[in-house]
């Protein structure tokens, strides 16, 4: 893809800077395409090194954790913090625990975070932080002991008005609910510094559901475009986790069909559509059992399961035929052959749940191919847009209702829809909601950095 001159220099410059982070490389290059467009008409951003700082964290805090297993075991995992950019507003974005934590992969997920939250027109800076941990396999006494081990080195770098974590994969209820525990017994306070929290304790309702079912939303903008809506739509979703569960729940509830599901070491294929009752058993078996996706088609006639084939170069879940596509899993689950698969059976809307589940080269078919694609930066920002709405709500010491979340969660991905649409006209790229995510996330941010002075 093309980079004139500024932007070519400055990832130049971060691929120099950044050795073996390509995760990190992939999420800077896809935003510096969509901002070449944006220096013509803005020289100021280029004498300010704008870019040079965006793409430079503010801090990286990387840390021992250690904790005993079942066993009396030593372990020891390696614990990370990426605070980004807090032009806007205190450092925002979730904890990741997953064996295939590292620094690049951390990088880039809050390099996203900072257009992410930006977008979603809230007070909120860029972060995100993890660890290699892997709960899978793991009793609930061993996952405690380690996040309170990490939470004790953590804590010492946020805060409610500084940095303000939450959930991501590996990270769900459990895992917040310890960490805060940790914080509150360590600083003796009971402030909002995380969200993703239960509801008897500071959560908000609707944060559970809302990058899902924001998601889902985001699809209905899209297609509404189109005078199309997601009534009778097949979807393919990917991910049985958080995201995944409530991505199928609001289909179900907007009158689409769902008929994939996954997670590492399959997928299933529902072709009569996971209803209600079905969405019930994957999530006693992935909130509660913590089981693996083949049980669902053990026990529902009619689903057939695939297993992961490591061989192939591409991924079958993809290669049915299908209206709209959901990645919910991880980064780059959709490569080229996957996105013209797509392509070929039929999908014409595509919205991000996950982080950069698509490659450059699959971004490019989208494109191409003039399909509607909402890439996960606006698509699944209604999850920090919802941990933002827990965030006033806690600072209020108020709970709204569910009906009230949900009203304001559903206006935001109108607005970010709205927002990407209409920058991507403005920078005569009509359609193309990467330009107008990446730009119209980007603004709010520079001028920010350029009223702070040089910080
Ligand atoms: P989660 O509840 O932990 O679920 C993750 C799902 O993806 C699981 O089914 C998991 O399968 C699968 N998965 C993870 N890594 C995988 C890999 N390397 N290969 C294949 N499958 C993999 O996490 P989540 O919160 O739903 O997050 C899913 C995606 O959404 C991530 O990209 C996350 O960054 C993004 N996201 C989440 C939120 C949020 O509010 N939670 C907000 C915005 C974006 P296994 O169980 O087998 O690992």
């Amino acid at each position: 893809m093309f980079m004139p001159g500024y932007a070519a220099n400055v990832m130049a410059i971060v691929k120099a800077k950044n050795p073996s982070e390509p995760e990190f490389h992939q999420a800077v290059e896809e935003v510096l395409e969509s901002l070449s467009l944006v220096f013509d008409r803005h020289p100021e951003y280029r004498s300010a090194k704008i870019l040079e700082r965006i793409t430079e964290p503010e801090r990286v805090i990387m840390f021992r954790v250690p904790w005993m297993d079942d066993q009396g075991e030593i372990q020891v995992n390696r614990g990370f913090r990426i605070e980004m950019n807090s032009a806007i507003g205190p450092y925002k974005g979730g904890l990741r625990f997953h064996p295939s934590v590292n620094l690049g992969i951390l990088k880039f997920l809050a390099f996203e975070q900072v257009f992410k939250n930006s977008l979603t027109t809230l007070p909120m800076g860029g972060g995100k932080g993890g660890s290699d941990f892997d709960p899978k396999g793991k009793s609930d006494n061993e996952v405690m002991r380690f996040c309170q081990s990490f939470m004790t080195e953590l804590s010492r770098h946020i805060g409610p008005d500084t940095d303000v974590p939450a959930g991501d994969i590996g990270v769900g209820g459990r895992e917040i609910g310890f960490m805060y525990g940790q914080y509150k017994r360590l600083r003796n306070e009971f402030t909002g510094v995380l969200t993703g929290k239960g509801l008897n304790w500071g959560g908000s309702l609707i944060r559970p559901e809302a990058t899902g079912y924001g998601a889902v939303y985001f699809a209905a903008e899209m297609l509404s475009t189109r005078a199309q809506s997601l009534q009778g739509k097949v979807c393919l979703v990917s991910g049985s986790g958080n995201v995944a569960q409530y991505t199928v729940e609001k289909i179900n509830q907007l009158g689409g069909k769902a008929v994939t599901l996954s997670d590492s070491t399959g997928y299933i294929y529902d072709e009569q559509g996971i209803d209600e009752k079905k969405l019930h058993f994957l999530m006693d078996l992935k909130n509660v059992r913590r089981g693996r996706i083949k049980e669902y088609a053990d026990n529902f006639k009619g689903a057939v399961y695939t297993p992961v084939d490591p061989k192939l170069n591409f991924n079958p879940l993809w290669n049915h035929k299908a209206h709209c596509a959901f990645p919910s899993a991880t980064q780059n689950e959709i490569n080229d052959k996957d996105a013209q698969n797509l392509v070929k059976n039929g999908v014409f809307a595509v919205a991000e749940g996950a982080n950069m589940p698509t490659t450059l080269d699959g971004v490019k078919v989208f494109l191409d191919a003039k399909i509607l694609y909402g890439p996960g930066k606006a698509a699944n920002a209604g999850g920090v847009a919802t941990s933002g709405l827990e965030m006033a709500q806690n600072s209020q010491r108020m709970s709204w209702t569910r009906d009230e979340v949900d009203k304001k969660l559903h206006q935001i991905m109108k607005n970010i829809h709205k927002a990407a649409f209409e920058t991507a006209e403005r920078f005569n790229t009509p359609g193309n909601y990467v330009n107008g995510a990446n730009i119209a996330g980007f603004l709010k941010v520079a001028d920010a950095m350029m009223d702070q002075g040089l910080v």
